[in-house]
């Protein structure tokens, strides 16, 4: 299985966006746009890059990963490290994710890649267990014990993420 699939890359269009702006046809303010969320966002969970910002140059811009995919629940649409998107990328699945370059001293900000990751979406086969004497419906014990056991499409909710006990900065 493939950590990455469906690279698409975007130096193309960062290229001529910065083209645009070296040119005067697009001002600073407009693509030193990073949001607060995104500034956090690469504080504590981008990762440090040798791309040198190409707009200040003053410091070399922080990579961040943002995870997206409906599977993912609330994780869906946060910024997430390399390792926990490998985490996820062996047990959750299929999720997208959007890498982007952002400047923190003048908020530079652009999208340099986008992925799939994740494991290959289930054929939806439905394994009809027989529950044992019906005691199905208030046995959340027994349920606990069944996170990570491949249980069935039910039960995934907040549990199956494994993301538990994560910080949340967001
Ligand atoms: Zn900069």
């Amino acid at each position: 299985m493939r950590l990455q699939r469906q690279v698409v890359d975007y130096a193309l269009q960062r290229k001529s966006r910065l083209a645009e702006v070296y040119s005067g046809r697009t001002g600073v303010a407009e693509v030193c746009d990073a949001s607060p969320y995104l500034l956090r966002a690469a504080k504590f969970h981008g990762r440090p890059s040798s791309v040198r910002c190409p707009i200040c140059r003053k410091e070399q811009v922080t990579i961040v990963s943002w995870v997206f995919g409906e599977k993912l629940g609330q994780v869906s649409g946060s910024a997430r490290t390399t390792e926990e998107i490998l985490r996820l990328a062996v047990s959750q699945e299929e999720f997208s994710v959007h890498v982007v370059e952002v400047c923190r001293t003048c908020s530079w900000n652009h999208l340099v890649q986008s992925y799939v990751s994740g494991l290959p979406p289930r054929p939806r086969v439905r394994r009809t267990r027989r529950v044992a004497g019906g005691r199905m419906a208030n046995s959340s014990a027994d349920a606990a014990t069944d996170v990570g056991a491949g249980g069935g499409p039910e039960g995934m909710g907040s549990k199956g993420i494994g993301t538990e006990g994560m910080e949340k900065y967001l």
